[in-house]
């Protein structure tokens, strides 16, 4: 591509509103412009990178045996109503009317889309298991959309589904996504970490995420230094979002908590409660922590409250009077798999501590003096939220460390959440009815590209791991109204072209310096400077990541530059 051709808009300055390096330097390489809050267009220098990430997420699928498909980012409300997710998935949904009145959703993920088309046509275990995929727009309305594409409300995203007659397929699945998912994002060129994610009632091994390791994450890892555990330990993102809500953190500080009891009592009353429990939530505002119990059997058997349990969250009252017994704030919702749920209870929560209505604090509610270890659910959970730094852990080997991490990736178990809710069925092998078994497998495509960024920078601007570089080569003239250094660098460019490179060549008139800061803030692997030797036939090349440079005869070239 020739550089006059194109559009490569860099800016000189750090755009003030930009905090993050990423951000910054996608702004300032002329990658990415914002449209509005949370809103990008991706300029053809993005674009390419997005296309090379895509390719490797399909080359992935393809092998772990899913089959690409494209869904609608229209999707009429009733289908989030028979999930459920319509009332329960709070403001982050993108809703909109049509000119007759319907409603309709823009897909924030496409869990009902795809369970509603294979509850239509798959009927038997024969045609089981079943994995799709896509690569799609998705539409979040994030309450604090920031850090550039890292979290946008219109943003891209890779997610797949799976199908399954057995729970053992299931697990066969997912552990082939497990394995793509690590193939996918070392082929980027990314430090992760694949680290147990938020499962409540379903064990660690359920669900996992993948962190890229990152100052900026917006996620706290425990990972133990010798062994391969990690551990998401906390819900970062929600406890960011107390903050507008409760505004005054300090007040929270000198409410008192009211009925102290004693450890015994508390754990009394959780054994009874957790019984009842398909999710508990243990977390952490300020030095308090905050309890969410999700009730699977919370008036199950109405079909409004079921539907609307998202709005269960009023039954905080209820929960008060537990509070003040057990010194600790709980939320009855019905079941959930969704964040943005505990959203509204932990915002509720948190105003009833803020009410002085009840509290909890380390003394009162501690998971070592809380005997938490009879119930598995709760204790796995409880385990993962208060590991410390220097803590043993929990697989016996090696002491925790803490990172930040940036989720760029999320592979989920969700058994019968969707199939049942939804009328997914099949007959198995003896011709009874059985619900399918799902598992659900995101990529941020859109976050993975300003994640390779974070990691590949250096003051002068990005630099590109060559599977995922938008060009490999970047060819420079220095004056290109010589006509021997023109010539020399459009032969090359051709050369390399022929050679199956990516080549950019900047034949603008611009000076030299200014294409030199240019190329060095783009950040391909290797650039060609063709200067005064033209003549003689050599020129400079310069390696990106390390600065090497050196002089080289344009016969030896090609044999080099691999
Ligand atoms: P987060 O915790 O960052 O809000 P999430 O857990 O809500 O992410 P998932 O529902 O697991 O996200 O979606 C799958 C993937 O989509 C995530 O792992 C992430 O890489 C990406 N993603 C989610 N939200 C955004 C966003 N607002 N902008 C860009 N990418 C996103
Ligand atoms: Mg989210
Ligand atoms: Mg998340
Ligand atoms: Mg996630």
């Amino acid at each position: 591509m020739k550089q006059s051709m194109t559009f490569i808009p860099t800016l000189r300055e750090v755009p003030a509103d930009a905090e993050v390096k990423s951000h910054q330097l996608m702004l300032r390489a002329g990658f990415i412009r914002q449209n509005t809050s949370g809103v990008y267009s991706y300029l053809p220098l993005a674009h390419k990178v997005l296309k090379k990430i895509e390719q490797i997420v399909r080359e992935e699928m393809d092998k772990a045996g899913a089959s690409e498909l494209f869904m609608p980012a229209l999707q009429q409300a009733e289908l989030w109503q028979e999930s459920g997710r319509w009332y329960s998935y709070g403001p982050e949904l993108m809703r909109l009317k049509d000119r007759h009145g319907r409603e309709f959703a823009l897909g924030a993920t496409h869990e009902e889309v795809i369970t509603s088309l294979v509850r239509d046509e798959v009927k038997s275990y024969k045609r089981l298991p079943l994995s799709l995929y896509q690569i799609q727009t998705k539409f979040r309305d994030e309450k604090r959309p920031r850090f550039g594409i890292l979290r946008g409300r219109e943003f891209i995203m890779k997610d797949a589904y799976s199908f399954h007659a057995t729970s053992e397929s299931l697990d066969e699945g997912y552990q082939k996504m497990f394995n793509a998912y690590q193939n996918i994002f070392s082929r980027c060129g990314l430090d992760f970490r694949a680290v147990i994610a938020d499962s409540g009632a379903m064990g660690g091994k359920d669900t996992h995420e993948f962190m890229v390791l990152s100052d900026i994450g917006e996620d706290t890892i425990a990972y133990s230094d010798t062994s391969q555990y990690a551990a998401n330990i906390e819900m970062a993102p929600v406890i960011d979002s107390y903050e507008e809500s409760i505004g005054e953190m300090e007040q929270l500080e000198k409410i008192e908590t009211p009925n102290q009891k004693t450890i015994e009592e508390i754990s009394a009353y959780l054994t009874v409660e957790r019984e009842k429990c398909i999710k508990s939530i243990l977390f952490k505002v300020d030095d308090r922590f905050v309890l969410v119990l999700v009730r699977g059997d919370h008036e199950v058997n109405d079909i409004k409250v079921k539907n609307l349990y998202g709005a269960t969250v009023v039954d905080i009252a209820t929960a008060e009077e537990v509070i003040e017994n057990v010194k600790c704030v709980a939320g009855f919702i019905g079941p959930i798999n969704v964040k943005s749920d505990i959203e509204i209870i932990a915002d509720n929560a948190v105003k009833s501590i803020s009410n002085g209505v009840c509290g909890a604090n380390e003394e009162g509610f501690h998971y070592k003096g809380v005997n938490l270890k009879r119930d598995a659910k709760i204790d796995k959970y409880a385990d993962l939220r208060f590991i410390q730094e220097g803590d043993k852990s929990p697989d016996g080997e090696g002491t925790i460390k803490f990172a930040k991490g940036i989720e760029v990736g999320h592979v989920f178990k969700l058994g019968t959440r969707y199939s049942e809710a939804m009328g997914a069925t099949f007959l198995d092998e003896n011709g009874r009815t059985q619900p399918m078994i799902m598992g659900c497998y995101g990529i941020g495509v859109s976050r993975t590209l300003a994640a390779i960024i974070e990691q590949h920078n250096d003051e002068n601007g990005i630099v590109w791991p060559t599977t995922i570089a938008p060009y490999q080569i970047h060819i420079i003239p220095v004056n290109v109204k010589n006509d021997s250094q023109k010539n020399l660098a459009e032969s090359l460019y051709n050369q390399f072209i022929q050679s199956g490179f990516e080549v950019l060549l900047d034949d603008r008139q611009e000076r030299v310096g200014v294409k030199f800061a240019d190329a060095d803030l783009i950040g391909l692997p290797v650039r060609i400077t063709v200067g005064k030797k033209a003549e003689e036939g050599i020129v400079e090349v310069k390696v990106r990541k390390t600065g090497e440079a050196f002089e080289l005869a344009v016969t030896e070239l090609q044999s080099k530059v691999k």
